[in-house]
């Protein structure tokens, strides 16, 4: 049974990889009955900060149907309170594990974001990694209410099941939160610089960084002017460290 953990404010679900696969399979299966689509959230101490600091953002996150612990402070931020999140379910990782399960299922995919190309260049080299993924479409756009009539063109054509969207954060996640339920889709998940990696535009810290809980080390130096955003990452600590302990995290069953 999985634990949804409460970190600044932020309900944050405890499944792991393999439960959240389930539960897009489970959604995909029940397409049928909901107009508009579930949408996923890869929580991160960005996120934490942003939602405290904006309401509207923390609306957005408090909508999703899943929010999952995509960075190692969230679980840092957890176990400081008492509670297991069991591993990172990151769009990074998240991005192959799906179009696996797409593969293997039947699933059509669409890829939405990152700079023109990389979407596409993103669709091919995960089909010919999983041959069978059903590629609905891939295109850059831009979360403008402007692109919005050409995306909507395209996602009402294609109808996929599962909907990357790779706008970066926190846009993708207003713009999935504002059209959810003219996506024409199951799923829709924010997965940020996935497509980058997953096409070689830009390389994912190696394993054993990722381990050492350095991701946004390695991510700082190969892309300095993201140090604005990492600055968010200090005033994560400080507020999980000063947070009052009536506030801290509550557990509620999943
Ligand atoms: N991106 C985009 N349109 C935008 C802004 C960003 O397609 O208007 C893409 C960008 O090309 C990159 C992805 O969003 O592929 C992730 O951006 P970033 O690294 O800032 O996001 P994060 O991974 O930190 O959420």
């Amino acid at each position: 049974m999985s634990e949804t953990v409460t970190i600044l404010g932020v309900a944050v679900d405890g499944v792991d990889n393999a439960e959240m696969l389930d539960q897009i399979a489970q959604w995909v299966d029940a397409r049928r009955e909901t107009h508009c689509a579930r949408q996923i959230c890869t929580v991160n101490p960005e996120y934490l900060v942003d939602a405290r600091r904006d309401p509207t953002f923390a609306a957005v996150l408090a909508g999703a149907d899943l929010r999952v612990a995509d960075g190692a402070g969230v679980l840092w931020a957890a176990r400081r309170a008492g509670h297991t999140l069991r591993e990172r379910v990151t769009g990074s990782d998240g991005i192959y594990r799906i179009s696996e399960r797409a593969a293997q299922r039947g699933w059509r995919v669409f890829f939405l974001g990152a700079a023109p190309g990389v979407a596409a260049r993103a669709a091919t080299i995960l089909r010919e990694r999983y041959p069978g993924l059903v590629i609905a479409g891939a295109y850059a756009g831009n979360p403008t209410p402007e692109e919005w009539p050409a995306i909507a063109g395209w996602l009402a054509a294609t109808q996929p099941d599962i909907l990357f969207v790779a706008y970066g954060h926190p846009r993708q996640d207003f713009w999935i939160a504002a059209h959810r339920c003219e996506l024409h889709a199951a799923v829709a998940i924010g997965v940020g610089g996935a497509f980058d990696f997953v096409a070689g535009v830009q390389r994912r810290a190696p394993a054993w960084l990722q381990r050492l809980n350095l991701e946004w080390l390695y991510r700082l130096l190969r892309e300095p002017r993201r140090w604005r955003r990492m600055m968010k990452l200090p005033v994560f600590v400080w507020m999980v460290l000063t947070q009052r302990e009536d506030t801290v995290d509550k557990v509620t069953p999943f």
